[in-house]
């Protein structure tokens, strides 16, 4: 694999009206490799000027009578569908960039690029298929109702997943008709702005797509605040889901979508294979170095297969491979910056302090880039910091129940409801745990699945509004009501 560790970095300007441009202030950050910390790349800065220029070619595309506003919709599916086809071109180099930015695992990169395709194909899917219906209402009225694109979108993602989070957002808008101006998160811009070129290739007219990186306070809330901007998209922490509302409020009421953090509950019972559900648990808080707003950070073991479950787990997460996200084999490459890596340390801490039993890792690996190991925790109890607060890192907190009623009083005992999972051959714990539990996810005998067909968003903190399936579209449609008089009623 030593051809992709060489990736180049092409594109480090602003994307606006299918252009790479400076940032008007000439501003650059520095981006950094979190395998060594090292900088590899100065980026533009945007600020609210260039929000500005972006949020005027985005209203100039979406303007009546624009071309993209007058294509017919199956070509816009065409054009969804000739991004993914290049994004299949040039996937090991995407992937490639992924990993040197993100800092994640080769093979995890291609299945998050392969992940992102198949949500363009699904909405490219769409684009002809979107459309009202005709009501028979009182009166002499014949009635129908045209689902129109919102507008311009502001997109605001996370790190987490760059390429994935970029698609989830994009496809639905484009499959609507929107018109879309998206800020990567400070630490991931690079292959947000490589898509912003594949978007140019594909065939997107100026304007449509413009990709602005920059700071969330300056970029972030200038995007937040526009009044030209229709809807927000974010995906990213409850502290700022909590200031986009504000600045929705403070300007022209946009609405607003948000897919924030979770404290999911995985609840194993003693009926459950115990090595299969070590697996599942292992990788439903392991997946992406815990660095998943959906990962299952509480797990809930029964106390008949408690004892052995915790020594299982133990051993899976000592025997995962931490190291060169390039090199094959690697499960676990470094969080994504120090700040990251220093809540992750604060978290373990925290859990030895409370006196929660720690079983595996519990330390940071080396000096160079920000790892730390696969660590777990037995004997959590759900007042413990570990229980509560959202750790972000490859921790997992085992915590012990005895009944089904009590685990799920427990499950819900947290301010969010993102996801959650039940392991049990019995039937009726599948079935009582899902419509019990406050999650806008429910995987049995299963986790993380999450497919271009499934809806995906939060109950409580973990916010509102839902991304991929047919729901996400609704994000980003009007629903208008025509109303014609008709003299006899038929
Ligand atoms: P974050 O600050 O919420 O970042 C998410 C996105 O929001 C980034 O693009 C960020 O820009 C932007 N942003 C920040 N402040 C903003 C503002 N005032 N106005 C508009 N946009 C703003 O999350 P983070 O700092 O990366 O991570 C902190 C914690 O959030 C994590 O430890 C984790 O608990 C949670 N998180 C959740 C998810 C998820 O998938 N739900 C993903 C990542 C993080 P910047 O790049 O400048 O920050
Ligand atoms: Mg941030």
């Amino acid at each position: 694999m030593g051809g992709v560790r060489d990736v180049q970095i092409r594109y480090k300007k602003l994307f606006i009206n299918n252009e790479f441009v400076d940032a008007v202030s000439k501003k650059t950050f520095p981006v950094i490799n979190p395998t060594n910390g090292q900088v590899i790349a100065e980026v533009a800065e945007a600020d609210k000027e260039d929000v500005d220029i972006a949020v005027a070619a985005a209203k100039a595309a979406f303007a009546r009578g624009s071309e993209w506003r007058t294509m017919d919709a199956s070509e816009r599916g065409k054009l969804i569908n000739n991004l993914a086809d290049l994004m299949l071109r040039d996937i090991s180099d995407l992937a490639a960039l992924e990993t040197l930015n993100n800092g994640k695992p080769f093979e995890d990169a291609l299945f998050d690029v392969h992940c992102a395709i198949d949500v363009l194909r699904y909405y490219a899917g769409y684009c002809d298929k979107i459309h009202g219906n005709t009501i028979p209402s009182d009166g002499e009225f014949f009635t129908l109702t045209r689902k129109e694109p919102i507008g311009v979108v502001g997109q605001i993602i996370p790190w987490n997943y760059p390429i994935l989070m970029l698609v989830w957002k994009w496809a639905p808008a484009l499959a609507a008709g929107c018109t879309i101006i998206l800020k990567p998160a400070e630490q991931t811009p690079l292959t947000a702005l490589v898509m912003a070129a594949l978007s140019r290739e594909a065939g997107f007219r100026k304007g449509v797509i413009n990709v602005l990186p920059g700071y969330g306070p300056t970029a972030g809330a200038a995007i937040c605040l526009h009044n030209d901007v229709r809807k927000i998209a974010f995906t990213g922490s409850t502290e700022i889901g909590h200031l986009i509302l504000e600045y929705a409020a403070k300007s022209n009421l946009k609405s607003v979508g948000l897919e924030l953090g979770g404290k999911s509950p995985l609840v194993i019972f003693d009926d459950a294979d115990v090595d299969e559900a070590v697996e599942i648990a292992h990788n439903a808080i392991f997946a992406n170095h815990g660095q998943n707003c959906c990962a299952g950070s509480r797990t809930f073991v029964q106390a008949g297969i408690y004892d052995e479950f915790v020594q299982k787990a133990a051993e899976k997460a000592s025997a995962r491979k931490v190291g060169d996200p390039f090199e094959s084999g690697i499960q676990q490459g470094p969080q994504i910056d120090k700040p990251s890596l220093d809540k992750v340390l604060r978290m373990i801490e925290a859990g030895k302090n409370e006196g929660a039993q720690l079983e595996a890792g519990g330390s940071q690996i080396g000096e160079e880039g920000f790892f730390v190991q696969p660590t777990v925790f037995s004997n959590v109890t759900d007042d413990m910091t570990i229980a509560r607060e959202e750790i972000f890192g490859p921790v997992q907190s085992i915590l012990k129940f005895e009944t089904l009623d009590e685990v799920i009083e427990r499950a819900n005992d947290t301010p969010y409801g993102l996801a959650s999972g039940v392991v049990t051959k019995n039937i009726n714990n599948a079935l009582v745990f899902s419509q019990a539990v406050e999650a806008g996810s429910v995987w049995v005998n299963c986790y993380d699945a999450i497919t271009p067909q499934t809806p995906f968003g939060g109950y409580k903190k973990s916010g509102f509004g839902r991304d991929l399936g047919e729901d996400a579209l609704k994000e980003y449609l009007h629903i208008k009501t025509i109303s014609i008089k008709v003299p006899t009623k038929n």
